[in-house]
């Protein structure tokens, strides 16, 4: 730290991103499955769009993008029987988030679970907002009671899938709590809503506190694109552009904004490597506990998975040995868990092969 740094920032603590090993670095290639990237290449038809871009005269690339993102906001809109104006493009979902706490978390406070995203703390401690974290009961669940009776203003953050645990709350909870909340945001991060959960897209027309955050990085594999969307009241959508042209206008790049529309433009592609990752992880999902382990029920391209004779750091280390990368978070709660995204069928067969071994060598 330089002794420049603001000193409101000194004790910043920032977010540990999942391992990056850059191929060709001398780094074996690993069986990648920590950051809970899609398996499957993007669809098609942005490959082919990316061909076309690199053929076109590189000229494009000198002009600003669209900072209104039109053309993949008429996309989205089109998917969830939306108008443009519900719709907000950034770069990544996490800048969404981020732009998100600044416009409707300052001078309330921000609710959130004690196991989710980690990046919800950060973004807190960034702008010295007041959190009040609440934990999950012993199962790992959401206890909506918890979220009803809010003793002073707070925006409500809740990841549903719940990041982390996979757990799924039903839309009929989030209603009640976007009821509770009538005069404060409501924050619902659909990072992974794709693989076998309910949109509360759906709840728009009835909610005005209701704001969706989600991303291509997962179910539409453009992880390295960078784009996250959110959606909510065209008023709403006004505060977020109003703070990211405050900060960013050209956030996401002309190449990102072309490939994020031909991506959420191809339902078909997008539906078949949905079913294939919901495929895999109940596949994995019953050869983990045929090994003896618990694993939390989820509905997201990932599971998080303890076994008793085996530590969550160990299990992880033991992978890595054999190529295979999943995560592990030293923290209190889930210390004795691996969470494993869910790869192709036969990464999943390989990792089940890896962790057998494991098993007898150490259990
Ligand atoms: C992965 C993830 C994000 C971030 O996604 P990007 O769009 O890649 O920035 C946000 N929220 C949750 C819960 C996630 O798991």
């Amino acid at each position: 730290m330089s002794r420049f740094l603001s000193a409101e920032l000194a004790g910043l603590v920032p977010y540990t991103p999942g391992e990056q090993p850059q191929s060709g670095a001398g780094e074996p290639a690993y069986i990648k499955l920590n950051t809970n990237e899609n398996p499957y290449p993007p669809s098609p038809a942005v490959r082919r769009l990316m061909q076309d871009l690199a053929d076109k005269p590189a000229g494009q690339l000198r002009l600003y993008s669209d900072p209104e993102a039109r053309e993949p906001r008429r996309e989205i809109a089109a998917f969830y029987g939306l108008q443009p104006e519900n719709v907000y493009v950034g770069n990544g979902s996490d800048e969404v988030l981020a732009l998100a706490f600044l416009a409707f978390g300052k001078g309330r406070q921000v609710a959130f679970p004690d196991v989710t995203y980690a990046f919800y703390s950060v973004y807190a401690a960034l702008y010295g907002l007041k959190t009040r974290i609440v934990p999950l009961d012993a199962d790992f669940n959401i206890q909506p009671t918890d979220y009803l009776q809010p003793e002073r203003p707070e925006m409500v953050v809740l990841a549903n899938p719940n990041a982390i645990t996979g757990k799924n709350l039903p839309l009929t909870v989030l209603e009640q709590i976007l009821q509770a909340h009538p005069n404060d945001m409501v924050l619902i991060d659909e990072a992974y809503v794709d693989f076998g959960g309910e949109s509360a897209a759906a709840l728009l027309p009835q909610y005005e506190n209701l704001l969706i955050v989600q991303t291509l990085s997962k179910s539409r594999s453009l992880a390295g694109a960078r784009v996250g969307l959110a959606l909510g009241r065209p008023e709403v959508i006004a505060d977020l552009n109003t703070i990211k042209f405050s900060f960013n206008p050209y956030n996401v790049n002309r190449i990102s904004l072309a490939l994020a529309a031909a991506a959420v433009h191809d339902k078909e592609y997008f539906a078949e490597c949905r079913q294939k990752i919901m495929a895999a992880r109940e596949f994995t999902a019953q050869g983990l506990s045929d090994l003896g382990f618990e694993v939390l029920p989820s509905l997201a391209n990932f599971v998080l998975a303890r076994h008793g004779k085996v530590a969550g750091s160990l299990l992880y280390r033991e992978l890595k040995e054999r190529g295979i990368l999943v995560r592990w978070f030293d923290e209190p709660r889930i210390r004795d868990f691996v969470r494993i995204t869910i790869g192709t069928h036969e990464e999943m067969q390989r990792l089940l092969v890896a962790v057998s071994e494991i098993l007898q060598e150490v259990a």
